[in-house]
């Protein structure tokens, strides 16, 4: 191998605990993040509300059979994206090299650095100390010679977890732990891999590429060649989110274009969070369905100007429903998703969300009126189904002036 020395960081339920560090009364306590609505889902769960069954991405209203005594508190993208950046702060002290998964997650190459602050696990140490004293959060961090063992470290022995794995024990390292620890087995492909014989990473690493190609397709080599340890990508500072989206899965499908639209505007406002979030502008837009029978379309389109707000990512996301058949095959789930991102521009772009956040009071009142008298009603009757998910003017505004934003 290389002498390489990667760390990956990875914040301990980041939206979580950023509401219980800024909420005293929260801390201690089982705490979801996400839309109060039992429609919604959940975003984080604090590690108190773990033991219960509560994971990210479940529906709020599964995540409330489980942990009826949670405290739910809606996401507020902005702060997150606060202490994101002095998180990365923190990363860049020690090297150049930093590639970022996601706001609270990292890949960073410290090859380079340890002349100057101590080997690998001395300088995970360090951001961690940093992380703690500093933006009161606690990280976990793997410390390995390649990317995708550091990943798997990083996440063994959360919270507030470290993991060295020396190059001469990756493989070691790596042979005994679950298949399900291999990068894209997700729930589908793990009972296949089971059914195959393949139930550790070990039984990848010793498996010739004829066996993984007959198990797992032209992807199964790969597969071997990271279950050995051999994993020689790099840490690639400059890398950029390609895409960013939301998807749902409903609890029961989807038939008329009213629900669709309801479903899709629920998405375009997340969306349209975390666009803000990483100050970021689209200029494309595909919206995915997947049928009752399990068959997925897509349908995409440019847009004429970068956006980030929720007016123009539905109204988009609404033509592209237009163009799919409808009204026949249930609809099992729906996803809005943003490519092509850029730097989010000027005020511009802002307006029509201050405009929906400064209206709660207004927009219900218009919205009575169109449920009453029929026009246009989907557009807004359905974002007051979410009331509290919308990032606040105080929040938008804060975050466009903020000198520092365009810095990481
Ligand atoms: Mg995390």
């Amino acid at each position: 191998m290389t002498g390489r020395q990667i760390l990956h960081v990875d914040m301990d339920a980041f939206y979580a605990s950023v509401e219980q560090r800024d909420d005293p009364s929260l801390r201690g306590k089982p705490v979801i993040v996400g839309g109060p609505s039992l429609r919604g889902v959940v975003t984080a769960a604090s590690y108190e509300a773990r033991p219960f069954g509560v994971r990210s991405a479940m529906s709020m209203a599964e995540a409330m059979r489980r942990c009826p005594q949670a405290i739910v508190v809606a996401p507020t993208f902005a702060k997150y994206a606060g202490a994101s950046r002095d998180v990365f702060a923190i990363f860049r002290r020690y090297t150049p090299l930093v590639e970022g998964l996601s706001l609270d997650e990292a890949f960073l190459d410290v090859t380079a650095s340890r002349s100057l602050f101590g080997d690998g696990e001395s300088i995970a140490r360090r951001i961690k100390d940093e992380i703690r004293s500093e933006v009161k959060l606690t990280a976990s961090a793997g410390v390995a010679p390649a990317k995708f063992i550091a990943k798997i470290a990083s996440d063994l022995q959360k919270p507030n977890g470290l993991v060295v794995v020396r190059e001469e024990d990756a493989r070691s390292f790596l042979a005994p732990l679950p298949i399900e620890r291999m990068w894209g087995m997700g729930q589908k492909s793990a009972p296949h891999a089971h059914a195959s014989g393949f139930h550790t990473l070990g039984d990848l690493a010793n498996a010739t590429d004829a066996q993984l190609e007959r198990a797992f397709g032209p992807h199964g080599p790969h597969m071997g060649a990271l279950a050995r340890g051999e994993d020689e990508r790099e840490v690639e500072p400059e890398r950029e989110a390609q895409s960013i989206g939301a998807e749902e899965t409903f609890e029961r499908d989807l038939v008329s274009v009213k629900d669709l639209e309801r479903a899709l505007l629920g998405q375009s406002v997340r969306v349209a969070q975390r666009l803000f979030a990483e100050g970021q502008a689209a200029r494309a837009i595909s919206v995915k369905l997947k049928y009752a029978d399990f068959v997925v379309k897509t349908r995409a389109m440019q847009l004429t100007e970068p956006v980030s707000d929720t007016d123009a990512i539905f109204r988009a996301a609404r033509e592209l429903l237009g163009r799919f058949e409808l009204g026949k095959k249930g609809v099992r789930l729906t996803g809005v998703s943003m490519s092509k991102l850029g730097p989010l521009g000027e005020v511009v772009t802002l307006f029509p969300d201050v405009r929906i956040a400064r209206g709660n009071k207004l927009e219900a009142a218009q919205a009575a009126l169109r449920e009453k008298f029929g026009e246009d009603k989907v557009t807004r009757a359905a974002l007051l189904d979410r009331p509290s998910r919308g990032m606040g003017l105080g929040e938008a505004r804060d975050k466009l002036r903020d000198p520092r934003r365009r810095e990481e």
